[in-house]
């Protein structure tokens, strides 16, 4: 009796026991196929392809006469290996000839040849006439699996440094990092195509499953209004002057046509080589040399702001008129004693050791006048002069389309004073 209820009560838990295992696997197979069937998917289809990007060729940049080019992508190659396709016995051979061939090192490079994985790249951005000699080693030494070479492209500027801080650089995958190259990145850079190749579970090919080659998509070209040779000779003369006149913070020059707002001619000084960004000046101390990296690169002429000085005399100067406070040519309208009073500051014109005397406003803007132009400015008041500053566009940012531009800076009309404002907008340095 007892013998009986004890081997029916261990078939109870057994029974017991296989239906709760069942339930658990239920679940987890439940578990496997819902939550995780997705990424579990993506790995058997990473393990079982190993894919190549094939670089799009990025679109060229040409001047605004469309037949001068800034910058143009060549046509160069990429080596990967697939390390489970090449025969352990050819390893360290392999690796010796890739470390000679792109002057690697070959510690390295054995390290990658010998990985258990299905790609690594051993050299980026080649010349033809590597990859072919390596085609050849390959012939000659019949290997035939696990060394792709494919087509890639590589950025070149033809006129190294010209309008080196308008059209920017790319970096290692193509990407516009700087400029016109970053701005127009999205149109420039096309689509990447892939080399698809399906393997078994240990990375091999499977016979009769040929690589499937998806093309890429090149990229838009790009024709700018700057005139290549226009320029050229912006450039030219700007360095000229920057180094005749020792401006150690160098300088900007920036030509426009009035009629369009079109730029033909953005100009920085010092500029750096397109095709070598990253060339450091040697001779200055480590943490420096990114800062003057990085100050070469920046567009000064859209990103720093500068006060305008006397150039801003023609703004007061058109208002002035628009308004019928003044004309342009009468005789001994002004006098110029050297100086004006604005609420109890006394401020000089740039000749006060000997003052303009009387003048038209003609000759007051020839003169560079500075009492004149602050006597109209007070004259059209804070609030008409916000208003042409308003119509003139000043509080709009420019639209150019080029990164990090900086906007206009001057002072809230609340926050101005008269000497202040004046100060500021019209009797800045000349
Ligand atoms: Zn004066």
């Amino acid at each position: 009796m007892i013998g009986r209820l004890s081997v029916r009560k261990r078939m109870k838990n057994t029974i017991f026991l296989s239906v709760l295992l069942m339930i658990t696997l239920l679940v987890r197979i439940g578990y496997i196929q819902l939550i995780e069937g997705d990424e579990l998917r993506e790995k058997a289809y990473a393990q079982q392809t190993s894919d190549r990007a094939v670089n799009a060729k990025r679109g060229t940049i040409y001047d605004a006469t469309g037949k001068t080019v800034l910058a143009v992508s060549s046509t160069v190659e990429t080596v990967t290996v697939n390390p489970t396709h090449i025969k352990d016995e050819d390893k360290e051979k392999v690796a010796q000839e890739l470390s000679l061939l792109f002057e690697l090192d070959y510690d390295t490079v054995l390290k990658k040849v010998k990985k258990r994985s299905s790609i690594e790249t051993i050299v980026k951005k080649v010349d033809k006439d590597k990859t072919n000699l390596l085609r050849e080693w390959l012939e000659q030494n019949n290997i035939t699996e696990g060394i792709n070479i494919d087509e890639d492209s590589k950025r070149y500027y033809p006129l190294n440094n010209l309008a080196s801080q308008v059209i920017g650089f790319c970096g290692s995958d193509n990407q516009g990092l700087n400029g016109i190259e970053a701005k127009y990145d999205d149109y420039l850079k096309g689509k990447a195509g892939s080399i698809s190749k399906v393997t078994d579970a240990s990375g091999g090919t499977i016979e009769d499953n040929p690589e499937e080659y998806n093309e890429p998509q090149d990229g838009d070209d790009l024709v700018l209004t700057i005139d290549a040779s226009i320029q050229a000779i912006a450039e030219k003369y700007l360095k000229e002057a920057c180094i005749d006149n020792v401006c150690t913070d160098g300088g900007n020059v920036i030509i426009m046509n009035p009629k369009t707002g079109d730029i033909l001619a953005l100009a920085g000084y010092p500029d750096y080589n397109l095709n070598d960004p990253f060339a450091v000046d040697e001779s200055l101390p480590k943490e420096e040399q990114s800062t003057k990296m990085q100050s070469l690169w920046r567009n000064k002429a859209i990103s720093d702001t500068y006060e305008p000085g006397s150039t801003f005399k023609l703004v007061t100067a058109s208002a002035a008129l628009e308004e019928g406070i003044t004309t342009t040519d009468k005789a001994g309208e002004f006098t110029c004693i050297g100086y004006i009073d604005v609420a109890g500051v006394k401020m000089k014109c740039w000749r006060y050791y000997r003052p303009h005397g009387p003048e038209s406003l003609r000759q007051a803007l020839m003169n560079s006048c500075n009492p004149v132009f602050i006597g109209l400015g007070e004259k059209i008041g804070v609030h008409k002069y916000y208003e042409y500053l308003n119509k003139f566009g000043f509080f709009r940012t420019t639209g150019i389309d080029l990164p990090r531009r900086s906007k206009f800076n001057i002072f809230k009309r609340r926050k101005s004073r008269p000497s202040r404002t004046w100060h500021n907008c019209i009797w800045a340095k000349i």
